[in-house]
């Protein structure tokens, strides 16, 4: 899907959407979760995709990649576009069963990921909050990043997984929370 009122596959299965700023390891927990190694590209040219992709994983869900936000060096203009593809898919998207928002272990959230974030609390989507790179820090300072992060955003702990790729640490937790996810009835629905 590449713009608001663009084509999108017909709503056929249940979905889970992922989003994230550009560069926050997004293709590689895909590639992670999926056990492939190409499934998302992993970007050397951050800020290049602009469009919702979706993937049919087992036959059983919609995994949808969300464009990355936040890009630095585009336009004012072209930085801004995230937002309503975003809430394009939103809108558009009934089968919609829960989002996981990635937030890079070593950086606070942009105001991007908080206006995201936002948005998420304004339609009440479950939302998992995963973050990432947790391999380039220490243990101590993961536990300090992760509360604080939980108090920052006011989330209770459980509603957050702590991954990395390149270890693999948090697959197995987020393919679990996931299922969970997928086995409850939409909460548009509720
Ligand atoms: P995306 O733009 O969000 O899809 O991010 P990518 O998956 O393309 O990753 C951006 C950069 O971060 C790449 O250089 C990755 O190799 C690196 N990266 C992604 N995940 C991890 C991780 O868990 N640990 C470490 N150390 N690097 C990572």
């Amino acid at each position: 899907m590449a713009s608001v009122d663009g084509w999108r596959p017909p709503v056929e299965l249940p979905e889970i959407a992922f989003a994230g700023r550009s560069n926050v390891g997004k293709s590689s927990l895909l590639n992670r979760l999926v056990r492939r190694k190409a499934f998302a590209r992993v970007s050397n040219t951050p800020g290049r995709t602009r469009e919702v992709n979706f993937f049919s994983v087992n036959k059983s869900f919609i995994l949808v990649d969300l464009p990355g936000y936040g890009y630095a060096r585009v336009s004012k203009a072209r930085r801004a576009e995230w937002r309503p593809l975003i809430e394009g898919y939103l809108r558009r998207s009934p089968a919609l069963r829960g989002i996981v928002q990635l937030l890079d272990a070593r950086h606070d959230p942009t105001d991007e990921d908080r206006q995201l974030f936002e948005l998420l609390a304004e339609i009440g989507v479950p939302t998992i909050v995963v973050v990432t790179k947790t391999d380039k820090l220490a243990s101590g300072k993961l536990r300090e990043r992760l509360h604080a992060l939980a108090v920052e955003l006011e989330l209770d702990e459980s509603q957050m997984v702590a991954f990395s790729a390149v270890t693999g640490t948090g697959r197995d937790e987020l393919a679990e929370a996931l299922v969970s996810l997928l086995g409850q009835p939409s909460w548009r629905s509720a």
